[in-house]
C-alpha cells in the first residue's frame, strides 16, 4: 500500500497535484486537503464551489465547508458564508482557533474578518448570467434583479430545481499522509437557487464529511438533504468499522440513501478511503468518476465510481 495517497471528486483535478505535492514534502493530510480545496474554490469555471459558485434564490453566493482531522476527530465547519473565497480555510481556523466546531452566516463572516481573511465578490458575471437565465426560464413572472426584495420567495423554491448537475458539483478531498493520518475536506456553494440560509451536507460533519484514522474517511457530493438524513459519511466509516471493505461500505451507504423517499430524486456520490489508503467511490448516477494520486503517480488517475442505482419510484 502507498505511504501517502490523495483522492478527490472529479472537479478536484485542478487541486490534486498541489495536494499531492504537500504530501510528497511530508506535509500533513490536513494541509493537503486544505490546499486541494482552495484551488477548486479559486476556480471561477467551477460553478459549484467558491468563486463563481452559483447563487441562492436571491442572487447571493453562500458557501459551506468542513474539514476533519482523523487523528483526533477535531473538526471545523462554516455555513452560508458570503464574501469570502476560502471557506475551507475559515473552517480550519474554526477548528484550530475556537472552542466551537460550526459557525454560520454573519457570525462566520465576522470570524473570517477577525482572522484576517480578505473579502471577495464571489458572484462572477457568468454565474450571475446563469442565475438570471434560470429565473427567467423557470419563474418568468419575476425579474431576477428584484428577487432579493420579494417578501416571500419560498413559493419559487418548488419551481426552481437544482439542475441535474453533471458529476463534479461540490469538491471532496481525502488524504492519507506519510504518518498514516487521514483528513477530509469538503467545500461547496451548495444547491443552486437554494433558499437563503439553506445548509446542505457539506458543512455537516457526519453527513458530508467524516474522518477517523482507526476506520477510514468518507465525503459526499450531490443532494445534501439525503446525506444529512442518512448520516452518509459517518455511515461509510461505521460500515468499515464493522469490518466491511471500503468498496462494500460505500455500496451499503448508497443503498441506505437509495431507500429514502425523496420527491426530488437527485443523485448522491461518495468518495472513501480506509486506514491503509485503499480507496473507492460510488454514485447512484451513471458515468461519474473520481481522481486520485499516490506516491507512484506521475499524474492523477481518473477511475470510475461504483454504480449503485436508484430504483425509480
Ligand atoms: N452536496 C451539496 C449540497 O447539498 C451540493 C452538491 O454536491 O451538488 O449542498
Amino acid at each position: 500500500m502507498p505511504g501517502y495517497v490523495v483522492i478527490a471528486s472529479s472537479n478536484g483535478r485542478v487541486g490534486i497535484e498541489a495536494a499531492r505535492d504537500v504530501l510528497e514534502r511530508e506535509g500533513s493530510a490536513l494541509d493537503a486537503v486544505e490546499t486541494g480545496c482552495r484551488l477548486v474554490e479559486s476556480n471561477p469555471a467551477d460553478h459549484t464551489v467558491g468563486l463563481g459558485g452559483l447563487p441562492n434564490l436571491i442572487g447571493e453566493v453562500e458557501l459551506d465547508a468542513s474539514i476533519m482531522d482523523g487523528r483526533t476527530l477535531a473538526t471545523g465547519a462554516v455555513g452560508a458564508v458570503r464574501g469570502y473565497e476560502h471557506p475551507i480555510s475559515i473552517a480550519r481556523r474554526v477548528m484550530e482557533e475556537t472552542p466551537h466546531v460550526f459557525l454560520v452566516g454573519e457570525g462566520a463572516e465576522r470570524f473570517a474578518r477577525e482572522m484576517g481573511f480578505e473579502r471577495t465578490e464571489l458572484l462572477t458575471a457568468e454565474s450571475r448570467r446563469i442565475w438570471e437565465t434560470k429565473l427567467e426560464e423557470e419563474a418568468p413572472e419575476t425579474e431576477p434583479g428584484l428577487m432579493r426584495y420579494h417578501e416571500n420567495v419560498s413559493r419559487w423554491l418548488s419551481m426552481i430545481r437544482d439542475p441535474e448537475r453533471p458529476a463534479g458539483g461540490t469538491v471532496n478531498f481525502i488524504a492519507r499522509d506519510r504518518d498514516g493520518s487521514l483528513a477530509c475536506g469538503v467545500s461547496t456553494s451548495g444547491w443552486y437557487c437554494k433558499y437563503p440560509g439553506r445548509l446542505g451536507d457539506s458543512p455537516v460533519v457526519g453527513a458530508g464529511n467524516y474522518a477517523d484514522n482507526r476506520y477510514g474517511a468518507a465525503a459526499c457530493t450531490g443532494r445534501g438533504e439525503l446525506a444529512i438524513r442518512a448520516a452518509t459519511a459517518h455511515s461509510v466509516v461505521m460500515y468499515m468499522r464493522m469490518g466491511e471493505p471500503v468498496e462494500s461500505a460505500v455500496r451499503k451507504a448508497l443503498e441506505d440513501v437509495n431507500s429514502l423517499e425523496d420527491p426530488y430524486a437527485t443523485g448522491l456520490s461518495i468518495v472513501a478511503m480506509d486506514p491503509s489508503g485503499r480507496h473507492a467511490a460510488g454514485t447512484n448516477r451513471p458515468g461519474a468518476v473520481y481522481v486520485w494520486m499516490d506516491e507512484d503517480s506521475a499524474e492523477f488517475v481518473e477511475s470510475p465510481r461504483l454504480l449503485v442505482r436508484q430504483v425509480c419510484r
